[in-house]
Parts: C-alpha cells; sequence; structure tokens
C-alpha cells in the first residue's frame, strides 16, 4: 500500500501521511476527507510515496477522494507551491486559501448534474397495456418512448416524479446524470462600439505590446490620470480574446467601479465574470467553475482573483499596480502583484502593470530593463489640472488640524454646492513630534532618523537603533512648548467637523467605517448622489474614483508622511497627491488641492509640485540606494504580540540572538529590533516587531527558512501570536 501525503489547512508547517484505499487513485492537486484526531478534515494531497516516517502500522486510511481530477491548473500548482516556501506560510492554508469557500467545505467541484429520466431495455419492450391500472405510470412511460425526459421538465408535462419512480423500481426506466458540454463565446465573439481614434502614445505602447503577446514579459504603463490607459488594456484584450485565450485584470479593493467593469462588458460581446467583496459563496463557486471550464472571457477582480484557475489565459492585467490592497496585511501576506508576475512566468504570457504613479519597486525594475517601460503623458480627456496650494501652518491656529485658511475655503467651496474631501493618512505613518512654532522635528542623533512618538508609554523612540528618552517639554531650537504630535485621527477629525459644520453632511471613508460587508459601497454611493458634501478619507477615497462634484481637496497632514521613520510613507503620500492633484475638478469645474505642512520648503514637496511624480521616484529610488533601502536590500519582518507586554519582545529578543549566530557569518546581514510596532497596542495587546534585512533575497530566504524551523522548539514561541511578513510595506 502506498503513503500519500495530504497537507490540511492547519497552521502546521508539514504534510499529513495517510495510507491510500486499494481502489483509490493519487490525484496531486484533489481533495480527500480523512480522519483527523477525533473529527474528519478534508485535506489535498501534495504527494505519495512507498515510506513514511511513522510506522505503516499507525497510519490512517483515507475515507473518501473527493475530486477525480486536481482542482488547480498546472501553473497555478506551481505558483502556490513557490508562494507558500517563498512567504514562509503553510502550504495547506496557502492551497486552501486559494479555493473558493465552498470548496474549502467540500462542495463538488463542478456544476450540479442535469438529471434525466431515461427508457431502459426492458421499458421499450414492456406492454404499455399492462399499466393500465396505473394511468401515470403509463403516461410516463409512453412520454419516455417518445423521448428522453429532464427531471425538471416533469411537473410541466402534468407527470409526476412518483410515476416515475415506480417505473424505475419495476425495472423499466432509470435516471442518468448529464452534465452540460461548456458553452463558447469564441463562436459569437466580436468587438462593440464605435472605437476611439488612439493618440500617438496609445498607439505605440499597444503596439509594442501585441508584437510581443505570446511570450512572458512585464509592460509597466505609466500614464498620468485620465491617459487612457484603460483604453491600452482594451485594445491588448481584443487581440488576445480574438486568438480565444482569457484574460485577468485585477483591480484594487476600490477600484472596482461600476464604470470601469460596463467599459469592458460594452467592449466585447463575451461574458466578463467580476469577483467582488458583494458576491455570495455559490457566485463565486460559479465564476470559478466557468473560468476553468473556459466559459468565462474576462475575469475582473480584486486580490483574490489571482487564484482563478483558467483553462486558456492570454494575459494579466494590474491596474493601480502600485496600491497597497494587493498586499494581503495578515495571514498569508502576499502580495498579488508579484505572484502574479511569477504566474505569467509560469504561463509564459504578458502581464501589463498599469498606473499614474508606479510603486519604486516597479519603477526600479523598469529602469534596469526587468521591465518594458511605456508611458502616457497626455490627458486624452478634458480636464484642467488643478490650482495647487501649500499653507504653512507654524504658528497657525488651528481647529482640529485644520487652518483657518483651509477652512475658509471649504466654506466657499460647500457654498457653491460642490463636495470637499479630507485626505488624511494615518494608517503607517509613524507619528514624529513637531514644533508648531518653528518646525523643529525630533530626530535621533545617533542616525539622524526621526524618532517615532510612543504616546502611551510617553517615549520618544527611534526605531533604528532602539534608543529612546521621554518626551521633551520645550522645543530645543526656539524653546517654544508648543509640541504636537504629527496627525489628527480622521474619527476626530469627522468629531470637530460635524462641529463645525453642523448643517452639512459628513462621510469617512476609511478601514474602521468599511469593514463591514457592503459599507464602502453604501458610502460611494451616498458621495455619488450628493448626500455627503463633506468626505473625509484616507488613500482608500484616492483611487479609481471621479466624483464630479468634488471641486477641493485638503491634504491634512503632509508632514506626517514627510518625517515618517517608515520609509515608505513619502512614496504614499506622492502617489496619493498625484492621484487627487489628477483628480479634483473634473467635469470642467475649476478644482484645487491644498496643502498643509510646517516645512513649505521641503524638498520632496518641491520637486513633486514642480516636477511631479517620475522626478520624485528617480529621486527617492537614488536615495534608497544610498541607505540600503528596499529595492536594493530585502526585508522580513517577524511580528508578534500579547497582552503581557513582556513575552513579545521576549521571544523576539531571543529570535534576534539566533539571527545574531548567522551574523557572525555574514555580516551582510542586518536586524533591527525588537522595537514596539508603531501601532504599539491593539485589541489589548502588546505588538512588538524585528526587522531583518538583507541584500540577497535568496541568502534572505535562507536565512528565514532555517530561523523558522528552529522557532518552533523555541518554548516562547508558544506563548505568544507570531507571524512573518516577507517583503513587508508597511513598519
Ligand atoms: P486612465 O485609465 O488612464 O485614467 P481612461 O482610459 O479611463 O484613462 O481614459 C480617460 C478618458 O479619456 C475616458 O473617458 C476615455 O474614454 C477617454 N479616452 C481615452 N483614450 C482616448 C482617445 N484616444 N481619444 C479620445 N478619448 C479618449
Ligand atoms: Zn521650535
Ligand atoms: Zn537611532
Amino acid at each position: 500500500m502506498r503513503v500519500v501525503k495530504i497537507v490540511l489547512p492547519v497552521p502546521l508547517d508539514r504534510s499529513f501521511d495517510y495510507l491510500l484505499p486499494e481502489d483509490m487513485a493519487v490525484i496531486i492537486g484533489a481533495r480527500v476527507r480523512v480522519p483527523f484526531g477525533k473529527r474528519e478534515a478534508i485535506g489535498i494531497i501534495v504527494g505519495s510515496s512507498e515510506h513514511s516516517d511513522f510506522p505503516l502500522s499507525q497510519l490512517k486510511k483515507i475515507n473518501h477522494l473527493i475530486d477525480q481530477e486536481s482542482l488547480f491548473t498546472p501553473t497555478l500548482w506551481k505558483s502556490l507551491l513557490w508562494a507558500a516556501s517563498y512567504y514562509q506560510f503553510p502550504l495547506g492554508e496557502v492551497l486552501f486559501h486559494a479555493l473558493p469557500v465552498l470548496l474549502r467545505q467540500g462542495k463538488p467541484a463542478q456544476e450540479p448534474p442535469i438529471w434525466q429520466w431515461q427508457i431502459t431495455e426492458a421499458g421499450k419492450d414492456a406492454d404499455l397495456t399492462a399499466l393500465k391500472r396505473a394511468p401515470k405510470q403509463q403516461q410516463a412511460l409512453a412520454a419516455l418512448r417518445h423521448s428522453h425526459l429532464y427531471r425538471h421538465q416533469i411537473s410541466a408535462l402534468d407527470l409526476n416524479e412518483t410515476a416515475f419512480q415506480a417505473l424505475k423500481t419495476k425495472g423499466l426506466a432509470q435516471l442518468q446524470e448529464s452534465y452540460p458540454a461548456p458553452t463558447r463565446w469564441q463562436d459569437s465573439f466580436a468587438i462593440n462600439g464605435e472605437r476611439l481614434k488612439l493618440n500617438t502614445e496609445q498607439a505605440t505602447a499597444i503596439g509594442a505590446i501585441r508584437s510581443d503577446d505570446k511570450k512572458f514579459g512585464v509592460w509597466l504603463l505609466e500614464g498620468i490620470t485620465g491617459s487612457g490607459k484603460t483604453e491600452v488594456y482594451l485594445s491588448v484584450l481584443e487581440n488576445i480574446l480574438s486568438e480565444g485565450r482569457q484574460a485577468l485584470v485585477l483591480v484594487p479593493e476600490i477600484g472596482l467601479t461600476p464604470q470601469t467593469i460596463a467599459r469592458f462588458r460594452e467592449r466585447f460581446n463575451a461574458p466578463v465574470d467580476v469577483v467582488h467583496s458583494g458576491l455570495n459563496d455559490s457566485e463565486r463557486l460559479a465564476v470559478w467553475l466557468r473560468a476553468r471550464r473556459g466559459e468565462t472571457a474576462i475575469v475582473i477582480g480584486t486580490r483574490s482573483a489571482l487564484f482563478t484557475p483558467f483553462k486558456n489565459l492570454g494575459t494579466i492585467v494590474i491596474d493601480e499596480e502600485h496600491d497597497s490592497s494587493y498586499k494581503q496585511q495578515e495571514g498569508w501576506r502576499y502580495h498579488a502583484r508579484d505572484l502574479a508576475i511569477l504566474h505569467a512566468r509560469q504561463e509564459n504570457i504578458p502581464i501589463v502593470l498599469g498606473s499614474a504613479t508606479p510603486a519604486i519597486e516597479s519603477l526600479y525594475n523598469a529602469q534596469s530593463g526587468k521591465y518594458h517601460h511605456l508611458r502616457l503623458t497626455l490627458r486624452a480627456g478634458h480636464a484642467k489640472p488643478a490650482s495647487q496650494y501649500i499653507l504653512d501652518l507654524k504658528g497657525q491656529p488651528l481647529t482640529a488640524g485644520l487652518a483657518p485658511a483651509l477652512l475658509k475655503r471649504m466654506r466657499d467651496h460647500l457654498q457653491a454646492n460642490n463636495q470637499v474631501i479630507l485626505f488624511l493618512n494615518r494608517r503607517g505613518y509613524a507619528p514624529a513630534l513637531l514644533c508648531h512654532e518653528c518646525g523643529w522635528i525630533a530626530e535621533c542623533p545617533r542616525c539622524e532618523r526621526y524618532y517615532t512618538l510612543h504616546q502611551s508609554q510617553r517615549m520618544l523612540r527611534c526605531h533604528h537603533c532602539d534608543s529612546q528618552k521621554p518626551i521633551p517639554h520645550q522645543c530645543p531650537k526656539c524653546g517654544s512648548t508648543h509640541l504636537v504630535a504629527v496627525g489628527v485621527g480622521t474619527e476626530q477629525l469627522d468629531h470637530e467637523l460635524a462641529r463645525l459644520f453642523p448643517d452639512t453632511p459628513i462621510t469617512r471613508v476609511d478601514r474602521d467605517t468599511t469593514s463591514r460587508k457592503g459599507a464602502l459601497e453604501q458610502h460611494l454611493s451616498d458621495i455619488h448622489q450628493g448626500g455627503a458634501r463633506i468626505l473625509i478619507g484616507t488613500q482608500m477615497l484616492a483611487k479609481g474614483h471621479h466624483f464630479p462634484d468634488v471641486t477641493m481637496v485638503g491634504l491634512i497632514d503632509v508632514d506626517g508622511a514627510l518625517f515618517s521613520a517608515d520609509f515608505r510613507a513619502a512614496e504614499r503620500f506622492a502617489q496619493l497627491y498625484t492621484q487627487v492633484s489628477g483628480r479634483a475638478g473634473r467635469a470642467g469645474k475649476q478644482g484645487e488641492v491644498l496643502l498643509q505642512t510646517h516645512h513649505p520648503e521641503h524638498p520632496l514637496l518641491q520637486t513633486l509640485l514642480h516636477q511631479g511624480y517620475e522626478s520624485f521616484a528617480r529621486q527617492a529610488i537614488e536615495e534608497r540606494k544610498s541607505v540600503f533601502l528596499p529595492p536594493f536590500t530585502y526585508h522580513a519582518i517577524f511580528r508578534a504580540e500579547d497582552h503581557d507586554n513582556q513575552q513579545a519582545p521576549q521571544f523576539l529578543q531571543q529570535l534576534r540572538e539566533l539571527l545574531e549566530t548567522m551574523r557572525n557569518q555574514d555580516a551582510a546581514l542586518w536586524i533591527l529590533g525588537p522595537v514596539p510596532a508603531l501601532q504599539a497596542k491593539r485589541s489589548g495587546r502588546f505588538r512588538w516587531q524585528l526587522l531583518i534585512q538583507h541584500p540577497s533575497r535568496a541568502r534572505l530566504q535562507q536565512i528565514l527558512h532555517t530561523t523558522r524551523e528552529k522557532i518552533t522548539a523555541m518554548p516562547q514561541s508558544k506563548k505568544v501570536k507570531w507571524t512573518l511578513d516577507v517583503d513587508p510595506i508597511e513598519s
């Protein structure tokens, strides 16, 4: 008997050995039911062997094989195996995560069969008159002699199931299941509507991708908002679809707008399936099945749509590729863009990354020739660029972090019956301590990095060297005692504005107000219908949407981004700023962008305002190179948390000591921490982290593998909740 290796959706990084029943085939990637502890569990077959590390007599037998073929396409299987290893996450959890919920629960991976009543040989020969005492049966048999009947047609024909069951008992009829053949969209495929006349840049971009669209290649399509990127995606898809191949389009969480979907639906006479948070489990499974059978031409969806199995995938498009929602921030912390590129390589197909503000990593890959770089610099529509103003906050009296000049402009825009958006990006920004009079910012003298303010501990802490000191009472530069934490929260701003503008409806869009299913859609429709006049949002609100009545955009907390200990804060700010200034004042109305800062002369602001995102990005790449930050090095963060404030740092300290033994042979390994997380306490747990950095990705992977094996043996690891974040995008 053979031994079968099975993974289960449990947080254990191993497979389990089971015995193969004699009449069962080994199908890698198929589900099985197995006894697990006291219950039965669903697992996935990952391999087989003649041997086990355990005595065969101790192994249990597989109960049941659920699938007759693998649930994963060969390329998806390879990508997921790779991803489990790269993100250092248990394979069982990765594979189950990639499946629709109903499949995780053991539901069949096929459309329900259609049942059909058929006549048997005995039924053909039987004497109808012999049934005259049972007229319904007689009628039913007569009908079957004429043709087979679908079970669901019976009642419409005034026949009943009981009669057919009786015929079955007599051996005169039988029930057959049948599966309809996949429907083919390719036969009726057509491109609809009048096509726009492409401008030269668009035509060049499309021509380049089309000429090379039979093999793997990454195309970075950098195009300002409204430059016609979606038009380029559509044209690339024209060719792919007319060859009968399918396409996957990934969009950010919030980018899934009805307008975007409508454009894909209108252009092609082909089925478009959309995967979004509003779908229920059976709708999700239906899309999964259709894609696998090749019945859908285009799947548009957020992050997890990447795991859709396609019969014949021809290309992947990632819109707003810089968007942070592509990174899963809990459990298996994969990055959908990075994984999509890997997957496109496995499939040997082109992948298009589109953005007005590409991620620094992507731009660097384009600079170094790994990606093809295509640019759209002209605005296709007729939106005018917004006017930009910097408001110097130094010494200004502030209300909820808002300067008088900003409040005044808000009133003007609201009175003109327009909408106002206030952006406040608190996520991932380490709060700094700043002097409101002169703009001085507390800085670690050893590292020349900004201290992070830990309000609850009343400490300033350097996230680089972990030195700390009490919060000072006075500014060392000008002597003022007016020292403030940079930034108010969205919630506080919401409260204050409700007081200042009692008659104006306010909507707040952030993680807290949109966590409930459907809440985001509700907020957005409120905004579109004009029910909300003041919109408060984090960067969630900046993407993919245009609200025609928004004429003013206020960026409330620019300093938080400029002086954050998180080196990605500046990049995120530059992206947000570029997105919103490209958006304010569409639909022919003049827009206005106001930035509040204590440092109007800051070089980043100046570069961004006067030279634009690309110059900013070039500068940022140089800076990161000079201080050994990604993409020039690779990061991983061990995060740990516990109710007791001693446990997590103790665990990470032990981990650090373990890592230090490796550093003795490898000086390129850097270990930073343990330090408290930016959000040092959440749901009653104290959160800490340890960052490790290495210039070689492969070497970092080795280090992580070794470390993770050893962690299991550390008693302290059982006491805390810990996770590993490979290529983190937030510190
Ligand atoms: P992006 O995706 O870069 O923001 P879109 O593709 O949505 O840009 O284009 C912005 C607007 O310009 C859309 O209304 C689109 O229909 C229009 N547009 C795009 N390309 C052209 C073109 N070549 N000629 C005229 N209008 C265009
Ligand atoms: Zn000062
Ligand atoms: Zn320091």
